[in-house]
C-alpha cells in the first residue's frame, strides 16, 4: 500500500487543473482521472433524457440505469465515447446546476472513490480533497484570476477556430465559481492540508514544476 501515491487537486472552472494533472500523470506514470468530466456527462445525459433532476425518483432511475467511466483521457457514457460532447457551453452548465444535487454527488463520489482504489492516481475538481481522496499524500487547490481563466479559454477557442466572445466566457466563469463554492453540498473550498498555487503569471511548464518541488 505504501508505494501507492494519491493526488487530489482542487480549484475554480478553468484554472488549467486538467492540463497540468494530465501532466504530472505522464511524468510520474501514474493514472489521470478528470471528474469533472463525469458531472458533464451526467449533465448531458440529463439533457438528453430530459428528466426532472429535481424528481427524485426519475433521478434515481436514470442514475441506477447510467454508467459514467473515465478512462484513458476519455469519458465514455453508458459506453459511448463522449469526449467531442462535454465542452459545449449547455454541457458546462448543466454539470454545474446537477453537481449541486447531493444523490448525484453521493453516487459520482462513490464510482471516483472505486476509481482510485489500489492504485496510484491524479484526480481533479471541486472536492478531490476532502471528499474523493480526504487521504491522498499530497492536496493541491490551484486557481488563477477569472481574467486570466478566461482569456486562455478563449485561446484555446481560437486555436480550434471556434467563435468566442470574452465577456460571455468569463461571466459563465464566474457563474461556475460562485454555484459550485455556495452550493450546500459539498461546496468547492481550499482545505488547510491543500497547497495553495495561483497560475495567474505562470505557464504551463512553470506550474508543473511547481507542484512536482512537493511531491517527493
Ligand atoms: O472541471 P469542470 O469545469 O469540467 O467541471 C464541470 C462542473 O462539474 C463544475 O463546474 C462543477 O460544478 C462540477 N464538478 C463538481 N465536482 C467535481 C468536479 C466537477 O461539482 N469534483
Amino acid at each position: 500500500m505504501d508505494d501507492i501515491i494519491r493526488i487530489a487537486v482542487d480549484g475554480p472552472a478553468g484554472a488549467g487543473k486538467s492540463t497540468v494533472a494530465k501532466a504530472i500523470a505522464a511524468r510520474l506514470g501514474i493514472d489521470y482521472v478528470d471528474t469533472g468530466a463525469m458531472y458533464r456527462a451526467l449533465g448531458l445525459k440529463i439533457l438528453c433524457t430530459g428528466i426532472d433532476m429535481h424528481d427524485p425518483e426519475e433521478l434515481d432511475k436514470l442514475l441506477k440505469s447510467t454508467e459514467v467511466d473515465y478512462a484513458k483521457g476519455h469519458i465514455f457514457l453508458d459506453g459511448t465515447d463522449v469526449s467531442g460532447l462535454i465542452r459545449l457551453p449547455a454541457i458546462s452548465k448543466m454539470a454545474s446546476d446537477c453537481s449541486a444535487i447531493a444523490e448525484v454527488r453521493t453516487h459520482l463520489v462513490r464510482v471516483q472513490q472505486a476509481m482510485g482504489h489500489r492504485k496510484s492516481i491524479i484526480m481533479d475538481g471541486r472536492d478531490i480533497c476532502f471528499a474523493v481522496l480526504p487521504d491522498a499524500q499530497y492536496k493541491f487547490y490551484l486557481t488563477a484570476s477569472s481574467d486570466v481563466r478566461a482569456l486562455r479559454r478563449v485561446r484555446e477557442l481560437e486555436e480550434k477556430g471556434e467563435p468566442c466572445n470574452f465577456d460571455e466566457i468569463k461571466a459563465s466563469i464566474e457563474y461556475r465559481d460562485y454555484q459550485d463554492s455556495h452550493r450546500e453540498c459539498s461546496p468547492l473550498r481550499k482545505t488547510e492540508d491543500a497547497v495553495l498555487i495561483d497560475s495567474s503569471d505562470m505557464d504551463l511548464e512553470e506550474t508543473v514544476e511547481c507542484f512536482l518541488s512537493y511531491i517527493k
